[in-house]
């Protein structure tokens, strides 16, 4: 994310910090100081940090969870509103969907109560007293990660619940038929909380807006998902276009870059096997400090996955969403590159499915 600071990293994992984040705790202090003094504005930024630093702990137990089904988080980001983990994909399989997005929650709620066992009790009416000054910051802190807990499992995208209810449904009857339900649940929930914010609390109006607009999201994610239903690889692939050679220099990257709309330049070897793909953007990375002659194959990233022409689109929506892999390789049965399935075929894909929803994409490949 733009106009962030990054703060450290835990593994593998960096932490940051949005520039609007640190303004509002700005905010906090001088708004705490005007009302109480000094001694108000330390308290009032302490529990605000504090708070967040929750909030991240929340998120590195999304980032936990996933990690031990091999998704990567390059980054967490903390922004007024909390904090934003950058999964590099979700869980395909419900039941990973379900611990890893019940384990943000799992985090506060622990916090919640060894901060009650530590400052002893807290009475039922406290519950509703979180801006009460005359309550210890730690009783304030266990019971913001109480309202942490119920807040996220309030099952609405993009609240951690709307996703166990997803997962809970996509066990039942599959995840596209999850999607639907779980994002009309959701706008259902959003003119509710629009209608009790409507007659009183303007933050529920606040959430409101926030969910509608999420389970709209959903909603699209769900008709990508219908519109790819049934095409295979094969199918949508990319077959005219201009690999680079492994042996190719810098210089003649940039001219395939110019000779083509290419975007994604797979680098394959003697065999016409990839062996890495070099992006327009790292090709553009690798001008700014090298010249013509430098070997290409040093700056091509590798990891990219092979897919097969029979396998269907659907399951790889999701992969080609990640940042840092816009195409993934089509081999043959010798593993010979024959294709490219790029996020611009299946932008296609869709495209058409919209014009003609019944077209049949039988190309050979
Ligand atoms: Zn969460």
């Amino acid at each position: 994310m733009r106009w962030s600071v990054t703060i450290g990293s835990v593994g593998g994992t960096a932490v940051k910090i949005h520039i609007t984040f640190i303004l509002f705790l700005a905010w906090i202090a001088f708004s705490a100081w005007s009302r109480g003094g000094p001694a108000a504005a330390v308290d009032s930024t302490l529990f605000i940090v504090l708070l967040f630093a929750c909030v991240v702990l929340h998120e590195f137990g999304h980032i936990t969870a996933a990690r031990r089904y091999g998704i990567a988080t390059p980054e967490v980001t903390l922004l007024p509103i909390g904090g934003v983990a950058s999964l590099q994909r979700l869980p395909s399989e419900p039941a990973q969907e379900l611990v890893v997005a019940l384990a943000g929650p799992a985090v506060n709620l622990i916090i919640g109560l060894v901060l009650i066992a530590v400052v002893g009790s807290i009475r039922p009416d406290e519950l509703t007293q979180i801006d009460n000054p005359h309550l210890s910051l730690l009783g304030r802190l266990a019971i913001a990660n109480i309202f942490l807990v119920v807040f996220n499992l309030i099952p609405a995208f993009p609240m951690d619940g709307g996703r166990v209810l997803h997962a809970l449904l996509a066990m039942r009857v599959g995840a596209t038929r999850a999607t639907e339900i779980a994002a009309r649940i959701g706008q259902a929930l959003a003119f509710g909380f629009g209608f009790l914010g409507l007659f009183g609390n303007p933050l529920l109006l606040f959430i409101a807006i926030f969910v509608y607009i999420a389970a709209a999201g959903e909603a699209q994610m769900s008709a990508a998902h219908e519109a790819l239903k049934g095409v295979t690889v094969g199918e949508a692939m990319e077959t005219r276009f201009t690999p680079v050679s492994i042996d190719a220099s810098l210089g003649q990257a940039v001219d395939a870059l110019l000779a083509t709309a290419q975007h994604e330049f797979p680098v394959v070897d003697a065999f016409g096997k990839p062996a890495g793909l070099l992006t327009r953007d790292d090709i553009l990375s690798a001008l700014r400090e090298h010249g013509r002659d430098e070997p290409a194959a040093g700056f091509m990233r590798s990891g990219v996955e092979s897919v097969r022409a029979g396998t269907p689109v659907e399951g790889l929506f999701e992969r080609l969403q990640d940042p840092k892999a816009s195409a993934l390789y089509v081999t043959d049965a010798g593993g010979k590159i024959i294709g490219l399935l790029t996020r611009h075929a299946l932008g296609e894909v869709m495209m058409i499915r919209a014009a003609q929803p019944d077209w049949r994409f039988d190309r050979r490949a």
